[in-house]
């Protein structure tokens, strides 16, 4: 039976937050945003109808401080908490005491989280379902070494070695040949133990020069879930996304429908339960799934500009026990869009820039979105993540949606600290990129140069 939600807290801070208070705002439901001693200027905390100070500036004792959240639900009557991306959104603990506290979730359960957060447990699922994945030991290495050297021959160097528990690029390592091959395993392995308390590493075959592409999925509790097709996130710095579009770049209708499909299909085969994210290497062709993100994507933007489908209203919706009032037919790819990442650092050092913005003017026009909480006299605290702004574009075809955010970028206006607006400017001025289909290694390579 489907309930209506009241009130929902934001587990989270800055532009998603405000992205999920309006978003809510939309659905006539009311709002409780909560906040560190650094962030009681947020736009959202002034927006929302109940604002409630969780903690300091330190994440561990404000974002990441469960007892606190769930205490700030109890006080304000929540009913839902919605945490966003980053902090607690893929923790299987929170998602396990928010329910078990008596509030909705708005995300998949704690179980499907837990499966799908081990790589090794998520390979599994996919495989069963499917999903083609990236050739490798199918499961944790053991310390037999001659048959863990006969299976990376078997692969075929180069292979990386993965920690099952890991994330945020950390827990890999790159084996050129059988030589280093031991003792890659066992850093991997002890770092793997210290930095995730998990010490299973599994192999993987190494591939070289692959896209990032990564399919959207949504799915209901009455068993439907559909794809709203994928974007590209190949532009990356350190395994941190830069530019993301959609659709990617030379993917057909064909395999387009034959991909969302089996994403689809192993929702359906694990439970899954709201938005998420299949991401997949594409190499000569082929797709590889490395992993899923059981929570909404900093890039949903660009998706929701390609389908017209409010990606946060359907992860509520679904929460509320409806079911899913698209079908996939309804699901059409409609021009092109691009996000940029705007942070607050130096554009060539990337160190980070906290501190006042004394003056911001936003772009506007047709086809352009900002998805950002800053504002004038705006003051960024140094304790979070640098992002401070999303600048998503659409146009009817790719090389009008480059144009139009070649404009956009030239409007946006931020003093007092520095942004990676000129990087960004540059990117939509580079002529492998206005091509498309770059690869992962494309923006670290043109960095170098
Ligand atoms: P995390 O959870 O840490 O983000 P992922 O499995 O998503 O880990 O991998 C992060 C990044 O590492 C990928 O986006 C890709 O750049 C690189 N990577 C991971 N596996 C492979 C592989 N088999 N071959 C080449 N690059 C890989």
């Amino acid at each position: 039976m489907a309930k209506s939600l009241k009130k929902v807290l934001i587990a989270n801070r800055g532009e998603i937050a405000l992205r999920i208070m309006r978003c809510c705002r939309d659905l006539g439901i009311q709002t409780v945003a909560v906040y560190s001693t650094a962030d009681r200027d947020l736009k959202h905390v002034r927006l929302a109808d109940e604002a409630v100070c969780i903690g300091p500036p330190s994440s561990l004792e404000s974002y990441l401080n469960i007892p606190a959240i769930i205490a700030a639900a109890e006080i304000t009557g929540a009913d839902a908490i919605h945490p966003g991306y980053g902090f607690l959104a893929e923790n299987a603990d929170f998602a396990e005491r928010v329910e078990s506290s008596g509030f909705v979730f708005i995300g998949p359960t704690a179980d499907t989280i837990r499966i799908m957060g081990d790589k090794v447990s998520a390979i599994k699922e996919m495989r069963a379902a499917g999903v083609p994945c990236v050739p490798g030991s199918d499961g944790p290495l053991g310390d037999d070494s001659a048959e863990n050297r006969r299976l990376a021959e078997e692969i075929g160097y180069p292979i990386i070695i993965k920690a099952s528990g890991g994330g945020g690029g950390r827990g890999m390592r790159v084996v050129h040949n059988s030589e280093e091959l031991e003792t890659s395993i066992a850093m991997t392995r002890n770092e793997a133990s210290v930095a995730f308390n998990n010490p299973v590493v599994y192999m993987e075959k190494f591939l070289t020069t692959p896209r990032h592409i990564e399919f959207q999925v949504i799915a209901d509790t009455h068993g439907n879930a559909i794809h709203l097709a994928e974007r590209d996130c190949s532009l990356q710095r350190r395994h941190q996304k830069v530019v993301e579009e959609a659709p990617a770049p030379g993917i057909d209708e064909a395999t387009r429908q034959d991909m969302g499909k089996r994403c689809t299909d192993a929702c359906k085969r694990i439970g899954y339960r709201g938005a998420g994210t299949f991401e997949f290497l594409y190499e000569n062709g082929g797709f590889y799934f490395i992993e899923m993100n059981t929570r909404v994507q900093v890039e949903h933007p660009v998706t929701e500009m390609i389908t017209g489908v409010d990606i946060i209203k359907q992860q509520i919706l679904v929460a509320e026990g409806r079911e899913l009032s698209y079908k996939q037919e309804d699901i059409v790819v409609n021009g092109h869009a691009f996000e940029c990442r705007i942070n607050a650092e130096d554009p060539e050092t990337f160190m980070p820039s906290p501190g006042t913005i004394t003056q911001y003017h936003a772009p506007g026009g047709l086809g352009v979105r900002m998805d950002t909480h800053i504002y004038n006299g705006y003051k960024v605290p140094p304790n979070y993540d640098s992002m401070i702004a999303k600048l998503i574009v659409k146009g009817m075809t790719r090389e009008t949606a480059m144009s139009r955010m070649r404009g956009a970028l030239s409007e946006v206006f931020i003093d007092g600290i520095v942004t990676n607006i000129p990087l960004h400017i540059d990117i939509f001025t580079d002529e492998g990129f206005l091509k498309g289909s770059v690869d992962i290694h494309y923006l670290e390579h043109k960095l170098e140069l």
